[in-house]
């Protein structure tokens, strides 16, 4: 049965901006290329959904201008249902402005826009009790997420929670509706306060922390050091697959959507489901940008 999975988050334009290296305060400099993206966090997770084959519908809000028009249409064109995404005159669609040094650093910009203009009113009630899965990044507004979350648990619809960037505290309140919760490596830090490091000791008392939070389940994504996961005292290292990474940009989205399209209502298949989501996102980081990096439920099987 084909799974209905909501995403509510956010949608930008990325514009990747390259240039030699940063300007100074009041210089006027010339940048090497410019290009733009679609992206978001919330943009990224419900393609990598969709792209495996779940029936996905976005909660979110535009601006009424191009780059809004530009996000409807990837998320049109990946087969994402847009009933739902509002369109907000007031405020721009989410931007975020990624400066590429030839050194390798980036340094980004980011204005939240119309994902930041998000409230409790946009939330349609019946889309998300109908649904089998909601998915939230911490790129809308925090009341926003929590009202969606409390309705998901209150009618059984599984709650995702990819607490990215780390900006918002990890509430009781929060915590209690949340089934699953997923931050990176630098995001696990900044709520834990524990320094992230690849040693399984260092890995489970960031999980006792997690937990002391309220936090039922956790997956901790290490990068090319796999992914640390805890059901209660459950736990264990999820190797990463062998690859060679290209750009590893949306890797953590993949992983979040892949995963979020094949776990089972209980979670008794997590150990398959981690391992079907570390695959998907092995094979975005060995292909360049976000959203055309992810990979489909065919390209995750030929490599199975
Ligand atoms: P984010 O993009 O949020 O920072 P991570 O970098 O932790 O997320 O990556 C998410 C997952 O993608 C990892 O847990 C891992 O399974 C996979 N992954 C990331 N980088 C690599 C890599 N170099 N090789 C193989 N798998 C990778």
């Amino acid at each position: 049965m084909t799974k209905k999975i909501v995403v509510l988050g956010s949608l930008n334009v990325d514009s990747i901006m390259k240039m030699p290296r940063m300007p100074l305060v009041g210089e006027t400099m010339a940048l090497t290329n410019v290009t733009t993206a679609p992206g978001g966090k919330g943009a990224n997770q419900a393609v990598a959904a969709a792209r495996q084959g779940a029936d996905v519908s976005f909660i979110g809000a535009i601006g009424n201008d191009a780059n809004g028009q530009f996000m409807r249409a990837t998320l049109v064109n990946n087969g994402v249902n847009v009933d739902q995404l509002k369109t907000n005159g007031d405020v721009p669609t989410g931007s975020a402005f990624i400066m590429l040094q030839d050194d390798g650093a980036n340094t980004i910009l980011i204005h939240g826009g119309a994902n930041q203009a998000l409230t409790t009113a946009d939330l349609d009630h019946d889309l998300i009790i109908d649904a089998d899965l909601i998915i939230a990044q911490f790129e809308v507004p925090y009341a926003v997420i929590l009202a969606a979350f409390e309705l998901a648990h209150n009618h059984h619809v599984q709650t995702v929670l990819n607490p990215a960037p780390a900006v918002y505290e990890l509430t009781p309140e929060l915590m209690a509706v949340t089934d699953i919760i997923l931050p990176n490596e630098t995001e696990a830090q900044l709520l834990t306060g524990i320094e992230v490091v690849n040693d399984e000791g260092v890995l489970n008392r960031v999980t006792d922390a997690l937990q002391a939070k309220g936090a039922k389940r956790s997956i901790i994504t290490l990068g090319a050091a796999g992914s640390f996961v805890a059901d209660g005292q459950r736990r264990w290292w999820a190797q990463p697959e062998k690859v060679v990474a290209q750009d590893t940009t949306a890797a953590g989205d993949t992983f979040i959507g892949t995963l979020a399209s094949v776990i089972a209502s209980d979670f008794s298949n997590l150990d398959d489901a981690v391992k079907r989501a570390s695959i998907a996102s092995a094979i975005a980081v060995t292909r360049p940008g976000a959203i055309p990096s992810i990979p489909t439920f065919d390209e995750v099987e030929a490599y199975s």
